[in-house]
């Protein structure tokens, strides 16, 4: 790690799904750190506008759409398309940012990953969908992957300095939700702007209602399976209503290290894109007086099955995850756009779970087959309109 009085050159940073919540934060964060970072690529799905700005911003970028909406005016030198965005994510770069919503980050990881280069993603779903294939190809790239998740990134540094033999478990804290003490007789009705409410964190939409189902914490549990090469059973979870213990782990002696701070992902973005090196005044530090008392609760499994639907998910393996996280990005989908019903999300996506077949060793073929089966069948069982929410690691999703 370098000194504080010496001067190391800016790390070369590419951002993908620069123009939604966690991008734009990455912005602010680099921003304030200008001869610590230097831009050399960025990547939108669709927000041509805000990729503009980013463009005029960061002068010499490589800047590339995903998918403009049709008509849109694509500025002269700039990518379009898939393999316009993978083809900047493996360009020269000491850490590409995957910020982009959902399983269409895949192919753009993995093209980051291919080429070696140091992935800092806040994409749990390319871990979840694909962890064993990404867990494969890092290896034969020597690619790091570091997490921009604030749990995760919370047991990173929690296991810093420490013997991994030691550990005996990673908790994960979940807010909980808006819906934490809400009677479960009435989720039915529960309509998206209620799911939208986040009580401790400002995110996009996608994860907000996966924070509301839980289904969050349970693509965590898969994550932190994946990141930190450690059995389901040795991963649990407290509930922890105001976020500001990030995560904890437990060590053999009897020990447990825990990460706090403000809510505040510009903490966790800035600490993985500058390689664990911790920047002067990210954030403000937790005021814990103010903050305390600090509850950690067990998880409600009647209230909340989704965690044990991922768990179980996990347990089978193979494509298995990659099947939960597309019937989970369709219902998703489906509830906010008035198509399913908030109540209807956990248990669609548990029956595609059940019926998934299980593949040993998958390929990225098998996995993109198993996410079209999965997107199919939840399509199919709500009655959506033909190719509504298909969209899978093709299609756009990102912000
Ligand atoms: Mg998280």
């Amino acid at each position: 790690m370098d000194s504080a009085n010496s001067s190391p050159a800016p790390r070369r940073v590419v951002l993908l799904g620069a123009t939604g919540s966690i991008g734009r934060q990455a912005v602010d964060v680099i921003a304030r750190f200008p001869d610590r970072f230097q831009v050399v690529g960025v990547v939108a799905g669709r927000d041509i506008a805000g990729l503009r700005a980013l463009a005029e911003r960061f002068g010499d970028a490589r800047v590339a759409v995903v998918a403009p909406d049709p008509g849109a005016e694509v500025p002269h030198g700039w990518g379009v398309g898939l393999d316009a965005a993978c083809e900047v994510a493996a360009m020269p770069a000491d850490v590409v940012c995957v910020a982009i919503t959902g399983a269409a980050a895949l192919r753009p990881t993995l093209a980051a990953i291919d080429a070696g280069t140091t992935v800092a993603t806040a994409t749990k779903e390319v871990l979840v969908m694909a962890g064993e294939v990404v867990r494969a190809r890092s290896r034969r790239s020597g690619a790091r992957i570091v997490a921009i998740d604030s749990e995760h990134s919370a047991i990173w540094q929690c296991l810093r300095g420490e013997d991994p033999a030691s550990v005996s478990r990673l908790i994960l804290t979940a807010s909980g939700g808006p819906f934490r003490e809400r009677d479960p007789a009435t989720f039915a009705a529960i309509t998206p702007a209620e799911a939208l409410r986040h009580p401790t964190w400002n995110m996009g939409p996608k994860i907000t209602v996966d924070c509301a189902t839980l289904m969050n914490k349970g693509l965590e549990v898969i994550e932190a399976h994946f990141l930190f090469e450690i059995d389901y059973s040795r991963i649990d979870v407290l509930v922890h209503p105001s976020s500001v213990i990030h995560s904890m782990v437990e060590f053999r002696d009897g020990a447990t290290k825990a990460q706090l701070g403000v809510p505040d992902m510009r903490l966790p973005i800035a600490l993985a894109l500058a390689d664990g090196e911790r920047l002067p005044g990210v954030a403000p530090a937790a005021d814990l007086p103010a903050l305390s008392p600090l509850h950690l609760l067990p998880l409600d499994p009647q209230r909340f099955p989704a965690v044990g639907v991922a768990r179980r998910a996990g347990g089978r393996g193979g494509v298995v995850p990659a099947v939960l996280n597309a019937a989970n990005e369709v219902c998703v989908d489906a509830f906010l756009r008035g198509a399913c019903r908030f109540d209807q999300i956990t248990g669609l996506v548990g029956e595609a779970v059940e019926a998934a077949p299980v593949v040993s060793e998958p390929s990225l073929e098998d996995v993109l087959d198993a996410d079209g089966w999965a997107r199919r069948r939840v399509a199919g069982a709500l009655a959506l309109p033909a190719g509504a929410a298909l969209a899978g690691p093709g299609g756009v999703g990102a912000a």
